[in-house]
């Protein structure tokens, strides 16, 4: 087992989405502290920082190749989203509706 990469909370959906994907390019890997997320408000953040972690040691390199690119082309975030479930307007870094709890949209 090997951390992969620490991701802040907010991050949260794409720590998940990430994990899809090394998951179809063939490279096992799990997520650490995701089910804490739940009761967020009721830990301290630091408790909750999801971690991906490669199950197979000798993929890191892969791995590590394969999420720098994937960072580096993901958006750099364009503010505020609207949530598709209650219509909510949401801050840039909310990974999920306060309001209804939906997630955000990957798109
Ligand atoms: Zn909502």
């Amino acid at each position: 087992m090997k951390k992969l990469h620490t991701f802040s909370p907010w991050e949260r959906s794409q720590a998940v989405l990430l994990k899809e994907i090394l998951k179809g390019e063939g490279i096992d890997c799990l997520l650490k502290n995701d089910q804490l997320l739940a009761g967020m408000g009721e830990i301290p953040f630091t408790e909750c920082y999801p971690e991906l972690w490669l199950i197979d040691d000798e993929v890191y390199p892969r791995a590590r190749l394969f999420l720098d690119h994937w960072l580096k082309n993901e958006p750099a975030g364009d503010g505020a989203w609207v949530c598709p479930n209650c219509k909510e307007e949401l801050e840039e870094q909310f990974g999920a509706c306060w309001s209804c709890g939906s997630e955000r949209p990957s798109v």
